[in-house]
């Protein structure tokens, strides 16, 4: 699944604009700058596919990813999409902003029966935020399954990582959609990507 090329087939900026369901799907979330994107062109291995920028809270759409080959035609599905939503916590975010982010992911995570699972990252520098534990408590609401994923453990120190995860395993233990284990990447080093790739293929058939 992962050691194919991907592309990018489409941006979403309302529920009007979403493929028809078929695939499942396994969506990204996290505060803008967590590392998304980078955390995804790692587990595709594949470069320019999510845009990597430093200017954040810009795109607020849906961006659809799927394995190449596959014709899209109803008996010739891609296995799994892959769903960039976009990133939150921006501080200098205007009010309409933060309300249309807030309309759309919620009413994606609740109308889409075919979404598996939300990967939700988080900066390993800064472990969960006020605003992070808002997103986990409307992800609790819609009842979609949700993993923690820490992001840019090269930016701690090794001991520290095990520190953190134990951490913030007990810090989401009040909600009740959080999976009890908690993943710890590094797109930089590469490292953690295989365990992510086992659980979305493991999530992706539940
Ligand atoms: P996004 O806004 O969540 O999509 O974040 P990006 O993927 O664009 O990354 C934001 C910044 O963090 C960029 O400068 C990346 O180079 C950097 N970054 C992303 N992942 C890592 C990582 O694993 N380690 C380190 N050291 N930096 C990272």
């Amino acid at each position: 699944l992962f050691g194919r090329p991907w592309i990018f087939i489409r941006g979403v900026p309302s529920m009007n604009f979403l493929p028809p369901e078929g695939p499942p799907e396994i969506a990204f979330a996290g505060r803008s700058n967590v590392g998304k994107s980078s955390l995804i062109n790692a587990l595709v291995a594949h470069k320019g596919l999510a845009r990597t920028s430093n200017t954040p809270g810009r795109t607020q759409e849906l961006n659809y990813f799927v394995p190449d080959g596959f014709s899209g035609e109803a008996d010739d599905l891609p296995p799994m999409a892959l769903v960039d939503m976009p990133g939150y916590g921006y501080a200098q975010a205007p009010k309409e902003n933060v309300d249309a982010w807030t309309k759309l992911v919620f009413d994606y995570l609740r109308g889409r029966a075919t979404l598996k699972r939300v990967y939700v990252l988080i900066d390993s520098r800064h472990g969960i935020k006020k605003n992070d534990d808002e997103v986990l408590s409307l992800l609790d609401k819609a009842a979609i399954s949700y993993q923690i994923v820490l992001t840019k453990t090269d930016k701690i120190k090794d001991p520290a990582v095990p520190k953190l995860m134990a951490e913030t395993l007990e810090k989401i233990k009040k909600h009740p959609a959080a999976f009890p284990e908690v993943l710890a990447t590094s797109s930089e080093k590469a490292s953690g990507l295989d365990e992510l790739r086992r659980a979305i293929e493991v999530a992706i058939t539940q």
